[in-house]
């Protein structure tokens, strides 16, 4: 069957199945009210789709991104993960499609700034509301940061040892360099900065310098040391409580910096 959904502010959906093989109550479902949030959600927070129509075709093997479409296996899945591959595949369109950064050269810029889009968008679209939505991707980070075999995100992505290594880099560790500039230059700033890169740089194909320079007029603040040892090293970001011990008014607490990749620190004492 073919579909068409408009979408207030935004694209007219078609989506494309085979009722016979597809899981259709996921594609029903979907229609609903799923495609017009997940619209709003963009535009308020990444930037606004830009073209006229966006497709959802049955097919292909798994999820994959197309200029102005994704491919996705229409059955079997359950909705929320058939959503989250929508969401994924359909971002694509704002990273590797419209800002269309070099994927080659840094696909970190496109998996990783793609699934750090989709995780914060299905935390609101599912209303799971946590405060991180990012933890998945934490514990991959640690698992890679933990097994030797770290390689600098800036490999080319073709130039993995493992690729294991490419795809928790790109799609996890790309993810959280957004997450961790965020924990530094705070939400506001950080909001403000991926709209603005948005705004600045789309069809422009930008480098890792492009983005960091908006973060850096956003925030206001020197951030070459970041990007240097988050894209250029394989140094951790390691941090520990070394010591508790009273004092004669209150608490000594000591904290060690065990990884060598140096971080702002906020602490909160309950
Ligand atoms: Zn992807």
């Amino acid at each position: 069957v073919h579909q068409q959904i408009d979408i207030q502010n935004g694209p007219v959906v078609h989506l494309l199945f085979d009722p016979e093989t597809a899981n259709e109550a996921n594609w029903e479902l979907l229609k609903t009210d799923y495609l017009q949030r997940y619209f709003d959600f963009m535009a308020a927070h990444f930037g606004r789709y830009p073209y006229p129509q966006f497709s959802i075709i049955q097919g292909g093997d798994g999820g994959m991104e197309y200029p102005m479409c994704t491919m996705i296996l229409g059955g079997g899945d359950k909705f929320e993960g058939f959503t989250g591959l929508f969401v994924h595949e359909a971002t694509h369109n704002w990273y590797y499609g419209v800002l269309a950064t070099n994927e080659a050269a840094h696909p970190w810029m496109d998996e990783g700034f793609t699934s750090y889009a989709e995780e914060e968008c299905m935390n609101v679209l599912f209303e799971h509301n946590v405060e991180n939505p990012h933890l998945r991707a934490y514990r991959s980070y640690v698992y890679l940061d933990t097994s030797g075999l770290r390689e600098p995100l800036s490999t080319p992505a073709d130039h993995f040892n493992y690729n294991m290594v490419y795809g928790i880099n790109s799609y996890s560790a790309g993810a959280l360099f957004l997450n961790q500039l965020e924990y530094i230059i705070g939400e506001e700033a950080f909001a403000r900065g991926m709209k603005r890169y948005w705004n600045a740089w789309q069809f422009k194909h930008p480098t890792p310098y492009d983005f960091l320079r908006i973060m850096e007029r956003e925030s206001d603040l020197e951030l070459d040391w970041y990007l240097s040892y988050y894209k250029d090293q394989v140094k951790s970001i390691d941090y520990s409580i070394s010591e508790v011990s009273p004092v004669m008014n209150g608490t000594t607490v000591l904290f060690e910096r065990k990884g060598k990749f140096p971080m702002p620190l906020d602490i909160e004492v309950v």
